[in-house]
């Protein structure tokens, strides 16, 4: 569906341009490289790219990395590779900030020399207290009139190591009366002695991230800096140190709501959590909403594209039902993918009048709804595996699939009769009999009779022994997400692993990441981690129904 309208940024950004404010859009994706992208980083990303490419302009990524505590390495490799997946093209523009630590180390000198910065030697508590608060106006720091020349000797010792962390920080000199408390002299460097990914030991202050993030901002020419809701407050900041700064065509910076979803954890600590307690397999386990994840699970990027797209761009915070995300696979998927039979609880049947050691192989359609996707070849003969559901000795009402006396079709194959089954000492039953008519085949015109179900199968000596995992929500938001003590209310049923499934030959060869539709059972990916030629392993994308409609 084509959104006509043009959401709010689009319009700030006309009006922007119309009135010669920028004459060009300059947009950037500003990961902090503490840990993986999820699905609200890649609305984020595809909102700014996409804003670039409407516009003819340019997308940066760049690594927010100015805080050396939580950075690694590992992150960046991970974040790079999302982005791309993404189809986000950064080519060589690709930027960290702390290559810029010099010139923001300039910007604070800039402003001290101007009487806007000064050096304060109130410990972090101290800080926090002469703040006041929300119904409090702050009181003054007794450091804040310093002269000039002694804040630059300190704020030079401060980067020659002479303090402790801790002992001493640079702050802007702005208002302890503002209302809005960001602006009341807030911190813009502080003493760290820390190893930073990229610099190394060569810095010892570390500039704070409401300062660092307008200047980068800045260098880089940006001309609408998107972010989340909650840097809405601390807009006057930005805007104060890019015009004291006195950076020329200034960046302006716009919020938007953050994407949130029903039903699934994006918080790091549930997530590290649920990989401790290997209750998950990694930060990329299917059920996880990772971007690594997502892909692990057989989401494509255009999936995620058309979901960050219905979803909008929005001033107001609000969740966003799961199902959605699904319904975006689904439909992506449905006309691309071949629809292969695979069979996840097997029971034998056996076609009694059909020659013992024959086989044949049946020409089958990928795909009903798209005939460019053309046939493939299925084996066939006496011996198949069938869905366990798909008998039933005693069938309630309204049950068209094999029970005895019975005549259904055996997809792309022939219609066949149930004779009977044979049982264990238990009861559960172990084969299913039945004989087949060789004038029904699919394909013949045959028209002399009607069957009313059509079920799948898998022919025994060629069938391919593989894996499925199953999946459901980790988190069942009508039953409450947290339990009383804080913790993940989990789903119990959020994986279920079946091991005995039987695949058509074809799907032996099956790679990473290739995906399928499963008669019935839904859409399936290889799993990129565990499958092996010797036993592949499909994880289900998404069921064939759902609950959500458009
Ligand atoms: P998280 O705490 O989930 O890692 P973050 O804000 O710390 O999120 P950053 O690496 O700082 O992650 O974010 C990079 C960009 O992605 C920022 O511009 C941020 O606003 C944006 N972003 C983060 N989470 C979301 C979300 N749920 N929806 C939309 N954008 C998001
Ligand atoms: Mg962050
Ligand atoms: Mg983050």
């Amino acid at each position: 569906k084509e959104t006509v309208s043009k959401n709010f940024i689009e319009q700030e950004i006309d009006k922007d341009l119309a009135e010669g404010v920028y004459d060009n859009v300059h947009t950037r994706f500003p990961p902090e490289p503490n840990g993986y992208l999820h699905i609200g980083h890649a609305k984020s990303i595809l909102l700014n790219y996409g804003l670039a490419q409407k516009y003819g302009g340019t997308f940066n990524l760049r690594f927010d990395d100015t805080n050396p505590t939580k950075e690694k390495v590992e992150f960046v490799e991970s974040i790079k590779a999302d982005v791309k997946w993404l189809g986000a093209d950064f080519e060589d523009r690709l930027f960290f900030a702390s290559d810029y630590f010099e010139k923001m180390y300039e910007c604070a000198v800039f402003l001290i020399k101007k009487g806007k910065a000064f050096v304060c030697d109130l410990s972090a508590e101290e800080i926090r207290e002469y703040r006041g608060d929300f119904n409090n106006p702050g009181k003054e720091s007794p450091y804040r009139n310093r002269p000039v020349e002694e804040n630059l000797r300190l704020f030079e010792e401060m980067k020659e190591g002479k303090y402790k962390d801790g002992e001493k920080v640079l702050r802007a000199k702005i208002d302890m009366a503002s209302a809005n408390i960001n602006m009341r002299d807030p911190v813009i460097y502080r003493v760290a002695h820390m190893e930073h990914h990229n610099t190394g030991d060569a810095w010892c202050i570390y500039p704070m991230y409401d300062f660092a993030h307008p200047i980068e901002d800045a260098i880089e020419h940006i001309t609408h800096s998107i972010c989340t809701l909650e840097f809405e407050d601390h807009r006057p900041l930005y805007d104060w140190v890019v015009r004291e700064c006195e950076f020329e065509n200034p960046p302006r910076q716009i919020e938007f709501a953050k994407l949130y979803l029903t039903n699934v954890v994006t918080g790091k600590r549930y997530i590290k959590k649920l990989v401790e307690d290997h209750i998950v397999d990694g930060w990329d386990d299917p059920r996880l909403v990772s971007i690594a994840a997502l892909r692990r699970r057989g989401y494509t990027p255009e999936s995620i594209r058309r979901f960050v797209e219905m979803v909008g761009v929005s001033k107001a915070n609000s969740s966003v039902d799961y199902a959605m995300l699904e319904y975006c696979i689904r439909e992506d998927l449905k006309l691309k993918k071949a629809r292969m039979m695979a069979v996840l609880d097997p029971v034998k049947l056996v076609i009694g009048n059909y020659p013992e050691g024959q086989m044949e192989e049946l020409d089958v359609p990928n795909n009903l709804e798209n005939p460019e996707l053309g046939s493939r070849k299925v084996p066939f003969g006496r011996e198949l595996y069938i869905e366990r559901e798909d008998f039933m000795e005693e069938p309630p009402k309204k049950y068209f699939r094999m029970f005895p006396g019975n005549e259904v079709r055996l997809m792309g194959a022939y219609f066949v009769k149930c004779t009977g089954c044979e049982k264990d000492a238990d009861g559960n039953v172990t084969v299913v009999h039945a004989t087949y008519d060789p004038e029904t085949k699919s394909g013949s015109g045959f028209e002399g009779r009607k069957v009313k179900g059509t079920i799948h199968w898998v022919a025994v000596p060629s069938a391919k022994k593989v894996e499925c995992r199953l999946y459901e929500n980790i988190v069942d938001e009508e039953k409450g997400k947290l339990n009383e003590d804080g913790s993940l209310n989990l789903n119990p049923n959020s994986l279920t692993v079946l091991t005995d499934c039987y695949v058509e030959p074809a799907l032996g060869e099956a790679e990473s990441y290739d995906s399928f539709q499963f008669v019935r059972n839904g859409y399936f990916c290889v799993d990129c981690k565990d499958s092996t030629k010797e036993k592949p392993v499909f994880n289900r994308i998404v069921s064939l129904k759902s609950s959500f409609k458009l």
